[in-house]
């Protein structure tokens, strides 16, 4: 089977659209135009990257007018703003999501090829913003693509870290971390807005005046605005993500100047743009660093000025009667936490009411809680955030006093609902005083927040009966469930186009904004054309993968296996532990029956070790050594390949994922809030191994027990376990198979050249793994089995992808978005398509 030519691709009618002339010639010219005037280049000495910029340019001139128009809109129609307040937006690449959303992607394809230029050559010229660890960060990415498709005015709060997660580079096994010099080449994406610099106050004491509490004696740093356009699908709309620098303050440090050490305070200025440098690396993981705090502080501090900035001199915030109030906030303004990174904005917005605004508590207190709204992503104990008191109290001991208040008053809220309960008081303090004074941070923003939610509906249920429950039992109508989504238009049109134009050819293009049109397709599970043009496209998705392993890690793959793929931060929860016991397991069955007919394999694990955890970059280590004595082993052959994926980012994300057969989502039941990366599996027609954790849950009821590969501990089976005592031997003597492989991990049998190599993985199955590897094996190899079996008959294979494929709708972040709209921030989505550029803009619109 050959790849299609780019130009034959060309030719092609597809859900790119038919270019225009006029258009192509007009983004022809306005290229040439950057290239010669902002880049300060002629074709003779211009490189790839000068026409990628010219291009960019050109697309973001498409953008300008729609964004201003955009935010003149939200200024005469003042609706309620929705703020997703975020410490995290892993955005990935700008340019082909800005051209597939703005309708004008054929006509830069033609315009390129018409001036003999490469599109794909100089799409990869673009650095990925990697401003995020994982779902987390890629989330918030998605709800803004969302936020911006059916019409909310929402804003996008967070840092613009100079370096974003760091580039992984594989050494002899090894993770190397590399800085993210993403800037380097300037960002022509964003605008910076120095005329909004606000002042952010660190440190300093509080003083006692006749008008109130004073903060006093602070050392102040500047925050300095860059916006980011970020377009709806085809709706004209342009949203805001703005991002926040530090930048020091011209009077930075006067001690040094009363010195005359001149250069020693220009050099000093560095420690306070610091700040804003680098994105802490932790996924699920809290590490309590004073920089961080800063960090945390810092943009909570800026966004809620510019928040109240925005609603006083609103149209409706500067009439008269409400000047002097702020009565009418919450019906102004929606802010959503994204976990706790962000819930300072509880006691900042109350320092704010309380001590600027002049508000009584009581009044600040509604405000706040009818404002505040707190997303939770994990149950594990080591990922909540536990500020020690000591750091709070010198870096921002207001806030302290702040907090202290609120815990106080909710306290006795407690006392008064259970009363002689002395122990449950003590549970639901915000402020923990067993050892080293901490405060809670997930119980501050519950008791801040009019709503909080899980992120799948197993997670919510384990929130309200676990990790919660006192609040819970408190409070019930404030917590709620949000199952995650995903945006189809660059986890499908985007990524997987070729995908995409055999869906619309069957159902035309409405899915791309009502993802759940695709189910539709289900009348064509067992259509053996549908099914044939569907294998086709994977089957093409494949071979490029594989040219592009060829020729990045120089191995060759059989396209014709089957790709069966992990690919997420690595962690011991996420069980990447558990995947290689199974890649040893079929390698230890071929060498002892090497003539066996078996399914072959192509298996590619990927991920980022956050630098300080120590394990997961030993389970690395131990992936790619089990991959090189496999993959160097004759006997094995095309049979099975093991491939590390080396830095798994955004952007590798979009080339793999079309091409996974199947998608390994195995995390001990209980631990995965939701997962994301699952959906984009499934979008793209790829089957999953699982287990009934997260939203493989909701995954497996959408599409049927039939289309899934569920297996292992339910959640409340790991619950009975932890109860009853996990011992890892009871699975070990059990079962010769896992023996062998645990044997052999134990023994150096991967690491000759260091026996004891592995040595700390092994005692983390047997001894200490808390998240139960060996208990889930046995089941997790017969459901590979039932892969097997099910990827022999191409025929059964594909009924079940486009089962997969057409029950994916739930799966959208416009259906998150949507809830989230209507059950928590009060606003009705629109899906309002403003007029173009070109088009007057209506009286009374
Ligand atoms: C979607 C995504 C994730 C989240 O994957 P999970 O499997 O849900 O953990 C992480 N990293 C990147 C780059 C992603 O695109």
């Amino acid at each position: 089977m050959s790849v299609q030519s780019d130009a034959e691709k060309r030719k092609q009618i597809s859900v790119r659209g038919i270019a225009q002339v006029e258009n192509v010639a007009n983004v022809k010219k306005s290229f040439n135009r950057h290239l010669h005037y902002t880049l300060v280049k002629d074709r003779n000495v211009s490189t790839v990257r000068d026409y990628f910029f010219a291009l960019a340019h050109t697309v973001k001139d498409h953008l300008v007018s729609r964004w201003i128009r955009t935010q003149q809109y939200y200024y005469e129609k003042d609706p309620k703003r929705v703020y997703y307040l975020s410490l995290e937006f892993y955005m990935g690449r700008t340019l082909t999501n800005t051209t597939v959303n703005l309708g004008i992607q054929s006509a830069c394809d033609e315009a390129m090829y018409q001036l003999g230029l490469d599109i794909e050559e100089l799409e990869e010229m673009e650095e990925d913003a990697g401003l995020g660890n994982g779902g987390l960060g890629r989330l918030a990415a998605c709800f803004l693509d969302s936020m911006a498709t059916l019409g909310l005015a929402a804003y996008g709060y967070g840092i613009r870290y100079e370096y974003g997660i760091f580039a992984q580079r594989i050494r002899n096994g090894e993770q190397l971390e590399e800085p993210d010099d993403w800037l380097r080449f300037g960002n022509p994406w964003e605008k910076a807005r120095p005329e909004f610099t606000l002042p952010v106050n660190f440190y300093g004491h509080v003083e006692d005046t006749p008008e109130g509490k004073k903060w006093v004696n602070t050392q102040v740093v500047f925050a300095l605005p860059y916006d980011n356009p970020i377009p709806g699908y085809k709706n004209n709309v342009v949203n805001t993500m703005r991002l926040w620098s530090a930048k020091s303050p011209q009077d930075f440090d006067l001690r040094f100047f009363n010195d005359g050490d001149y250069i020693q305070a220009v050099l000093d200025r560095n420690l306070a743009e610091n700040i804003s440098r680098v994105l802490y690396p932790n996924d699920n993981f809290f590490e309590g660093k004073e920089l961080r705090l800063k960090q945390e502080y810092f943009m909570v501090a800026a966004t809620l000025q510019d928040i109240v900035r925005r609603f006083k001199s609103s149209k409706f915030g500067s009439r008269e009667a409400v000047r002097t109030s702020l009565d009418s906030f919450p019906e102004k303004v929606a802010i959503q936490l994204n976990d706790t990174h962000p819930s300072l904005a509880i006691p900042e917005l109350m320092r704010i009411l309380v001590d600027i605004e002049g508000l009584t508590w009581e009044k600040a207190w509604d405000i706040t809680t009818r404002t505040c709204a707190y997303t939770n992503h994990t149950v594990l104990p080591e990922a909540l955030e536990r500020w020690p008191v000591s750091m709070l109290n010198s870096i921002l001991p207001r806030h302290l006093q702040i907090i202290y208040e609120i815990n106080h008053r909710h306290l006795q809220c407690v006392a008064k609902a259970f009363p002689g309960d002395s122990d449950r008081l003590r549970r639901m303090s915000m402020v923990e005083e067993e050892g080293e004074k901490r405060v809670n941070m997930a119980y501050l923003a519950i008791v801040g927040s009019h709503a909080v939610n899980g992120v799948a509906q197993i997670h919510s249920d384990i929130l309200k009966r676990d990790l919660f429950h006192d609040f819970y039992e408190m409070n019930p109508e404030k917590f709620q469930n949000k199952t995650n989504g995903i945006t189809p238009r660059r986890w499908l049109l985007l990524c997987n186009s070729a995908l995409a134009d055999v869906i619309a050819e069957r159902i035309g293009e409405d899915w791309i904004s009502h993802l759940d049109q695709l189910t539709q397709l289900k009348a064509l599970a067992e259509d053996p054309v549908f099914q044939r043009s569907v294998q086709t496209v994977k089957q093409e998705n494949k071979m490029k993968v594989a040219q592009y392993l060829q020729k990045e890690y120089n191995v060759n793959v059989n396209p014709a296996s089957l790709f069966d793929i992990q690919v997420k931060r690595i962690h011991e929860y996420k069980r990447q532990l558990m995947n290689a016991l199974h890649i040893i397991t079929l390698y230890n069955r071929i060498k002892a029956n090497p003539r066996a007919s078996i399914v072959p394999r192509t298996i590619m694990i990927g991920g980022k070790a956050a630098p300080g955890y120590h394990m997961a970059k030993k389970i690395i280590k131990l992936i790619c050594s089990v991959g090189q004595v496999i993959n160097s082993d004759p006997i094995v052959g095309d049979k099975l390949k093991v491939i590390y994926l080396e830095n798994y980012r955004v952007t590798l994300a979009e080339k793999i994922i079309p091409a996974a057969d199947l998608s390994e989502q195995i995390s001990t039941a209980g631990t995965e809030a939701s997962g994301t990366g699952n959906m984009k599996f499934m979008l793209n027609g790829a089957l999953t191994i699982g287990t009934l954790d997260g939203a493989n849950v909701e995954m497996a009821e959408e599409m049927g027990m039939d289309n899934i590969f569920i297996f292992g501990m339910k959640e409340n089976e790991v619950e009975d376990l932890k109860k009853r005592g996990y011992n890892a031997f009871d699975y070990y003597n059990a079962n010769a198979e896992l023996k062998q492989v645990i044997d052999q991990i134990a023994s150096g049998f991967f690491s000759p050249n260091n026996p004891e190599e592995f040595r700390d993985i092994y005692n983390n199955l047997m001894y200490h793994d808390r998240f139960f590897c060996l208990a889930d094996y046995d089941d997790y190899m017969a459901a590979q089995e039932r892969v097997n079996e099910a990827y022999k008959d191409q025929s059964v294979w594909m009924k079940m992808c486009i089962h997969n494929i057409a029950s994916s709708g739930k799966f959208s972040s416009d259906r998150t978005i949507a809830e989230y709209a209507r059950e928590i921030w009060g606003v009705e989505p629109t899906w309002d398509k403003l007029p173009a550029p070109h088009e007057p803009i209506e009286e009374g619109k």
